[in-house]
């Protein structure tokens, strides 16, 4: 695929952000790489004069930005996406270096749209937007300062998903034509699951919502890691909804 058409399937998605100059700094450092799709979640401030400005030449990047009021409807529709986190989580999804996790975002845009996920600039992102995503990403630093400004971060790695996607890249292991392949489960049709498996876990009192544990982060990042196709998702939730009729716990989900 055309380096172009998969920069263009890469949603820079910006949560919470609170200062426009910020927003406006990002859709600058992404038309210089190429990209283009902007989206927020509760931007505080936005469309502003300050965003207009710092972006300079990009304002047209502002104009088509889509905004939405929760990460899970950004993500919508996307089959693979990197959480940005100046701090290491115990419990996100599965860590990798910039250059190797960009590396799989581009192999999984040529099936569909892909997203890098920024925070806000003084929280950061919420365990809870971390855990939507497949992937979380750290910019190596100086250890004793390491978080950059929010513009700054997403210059490093659109600049990263510029130089991976006019690299010669080995065909992803997706793209080798192997029996049985369905195409990846979009983030929708994956969250449909979790919420599925939640409900069957917990009528049938294997989770307990009270003392909720580490059991959900854990079986995401598992499912996570797996990358799951869209039979198979059908599958396991055909597995859930037996379960469900045999246990008389009804199939509502
Ligand atoms: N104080 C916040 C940092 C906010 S900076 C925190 O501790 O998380 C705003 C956003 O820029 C972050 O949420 C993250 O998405 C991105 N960012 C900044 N520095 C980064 C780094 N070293 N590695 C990865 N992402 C970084």
């Amino acid at each position: 695929m055309k380096p172009e058409i998969l920069l263009s399937r890469i949603r820079v998605v910006l949560c919470r952000p609170s200062h426009p100059g910020n927003i406006g700094a990002a859709a600058r450092a992404m038309k210089t790489m190429g990209l283009s799709r902007l989206t927020l979640v509760n931007p505080k401030l936005f469309p502003d004069p300050e965003a207009d400005t710092r972006a300079t030449g990009a304002v047209d990047l502002l104009n088509a930005a889509k905004i939405f009021t929760s990460l899970n409807e950004a993500l919508a529709g996307t089959v693979f996406a990197i959480g940005l986190s100046a701090r290491q989580r115990d419990l996100g999804p599965a860590p990798g270096a910039p250059r190797q996790m960009v590396s799989a975002l581009l192999s999984a845009a040529e099936e569909g749209d892909v997203a890098l996920v920024f925070g806000n600039e003084t929280v950061g992102l919420s365990n809870d937007e971390l855990q939507l995503c497949h992937a979380a990403v750290s910019i190596p630093t100086n250890p004793d300062f390491s978080s950059l400004n929010l513009g700054s971060a997403v210059q490093v790695l659109c600049y990263e998903a510029r130089m991976a996607a006019y690299a010669e890249r080995p065909p992803s292991p997706e793209s080798v034509t192997t029996p049985f392949v369905s195409p990846t489960a979009t983030h929708d049709e994956v969250e449909g699951f979790y919420a599925h498996l939640e409900t069957v876990m917990t009528a049938t009192g294997f989770y307990n919502p009270e003392q909720p544990g580490r059991l959900l982060p854990k079986l995401r990042r598992l499912f996570g890691r797996a990358r799951l196709e869209r039979d198979e998702v059908n599958i396991l939730r055909g597995v859930l909804a037996a379960t469900q009729n045999k246990t008389g716990h009804g199939s509502k989900c």
